[in-house]
């Protein structure tokens, strides 16, 4: 660090600023990180906060519109265009940012989709299979080059959002269940084999959060989301807001959460964690 070769009369004032562990450096700090489904919802939160907290950010998405604004509005935060259901354009990316900025320390696998596939008994497949390649399939992908660019770089933190879907049906349609139950499968697997290597590989797993994604799903806006969601949390009057997801993300991504390998963080404020009949 930068204090250690400062002459010490120099310094004096900012070795004692630095050894107090309240005020480290942000959580990021230097690192590189992609964010998939970076230019909305939840993965817009997390760009915005991974930048702020000293990452350079690689939002990979395809709205290309939306992810350019919010890159430009993001210091720290660039866009390129991947869609994660091709796994060329998911090595091409990975590529580009190792080429550009030397390494990746942090990969958030949080592109997804939701699709209204209805009843198990009525279920489209060909709409099962488009859940699939976007919520599992691009995830794997996505888990599978940043653990390539990772294990040569001797670490990293891979995460991936799932959902509380990914623990318990009833969460939203069967095709996504089975998205996000597969998602957390690999994920485990995934952190046992790369742990030799350095690389950690966990979850978040929010409950509902009004973005495009459920807003559009429910045919409602973000307020009339929230307050349709309010009477059914455990914590009364709270909201789940996509900023409180990103900051699980960022534990999991940082230095933080060093020993933290194989997790499915859950973000539901204890919907999973209680009967409901005691509610
Ligand atoms: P969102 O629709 O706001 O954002 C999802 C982003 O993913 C969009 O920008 C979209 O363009 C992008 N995307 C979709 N397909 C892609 C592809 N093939 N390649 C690259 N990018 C693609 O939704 P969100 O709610 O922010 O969802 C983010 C993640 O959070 C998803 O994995 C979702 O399943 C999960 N999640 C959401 C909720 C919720 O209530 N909103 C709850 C639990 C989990």
């Amino acid at each position: 660090h930068m204090h250690l070769a400062a002459p010490i009369s120099a310094a004096t004032s900012f070795i004692v600023f630095s050894m107090d562990p309240f005020s480290s450096s942000p959580w990021l700090d230097g690192k590189v990180a992609i964010v998939t489904g970076g230019a909305s919802g939840i993965g817009e939160a997390a760009a915005r906060l991974f930048a702020s907290s000293g990452a350079t950010v690689v939002i990979a998405d395809i709205q290309d519109a939306l992810g350019e604004a919010v890159a430009a509005s993001a210091p720290g935060c660039t866009y390129m265009r991947c869609d994660v259901t091709d796994e060329s354009q998911v090595e091409a990316t990975v590529a580009a940012v190792v080429a550009a900025h030397g390494r990746l320390d942090v990969m958030l696998s949080n592109a997804g989709v939701l699709l209204p596939t209805g009843s198990v008994m009525d279920m489209d497949l060909s709409e099962l299979d488009r859940v699939m390649a976007v919520n599992f399939r691009g995830a794997a992908a996505c888990v599978k080059h940043a653990a390539r660019a990772m294990v040569t770089a001797g670490g990293g933190a891979i995460v991936c959002t799932a959902s509380v879907a990914s623990l318990q049906g009833g969460f939203g349609p069967a095709s996504y269940t089975a998205s996000k139950h597969a998602l957390l499968g690999l994920v485990r697997a995934a952190a046992g084999e790369l742990g030799r290597h350095g690389v950690r590989v966990n979850c978040v797993s929010p409950s509902g959060v009004a973005t495009p994604m459920s807003c559009t799903l429910m045919g409602v806006g973000p307020e009339e989301l929230e307050a349709m969601t309010v009477p059914h949390n455990v914590l009364r009057g709270k909201v789940l807001r996509a900023e409180d997801v990103a900051e699980a993300a960022l534990f999991l991504a940082s230095d933080q959460g060093a020993f933290i390998s194989g997790h499915n963080l859950v973000v539901d404020g204890a919907t999973t964690a209680v009967n409901p009949d005691v509610l």
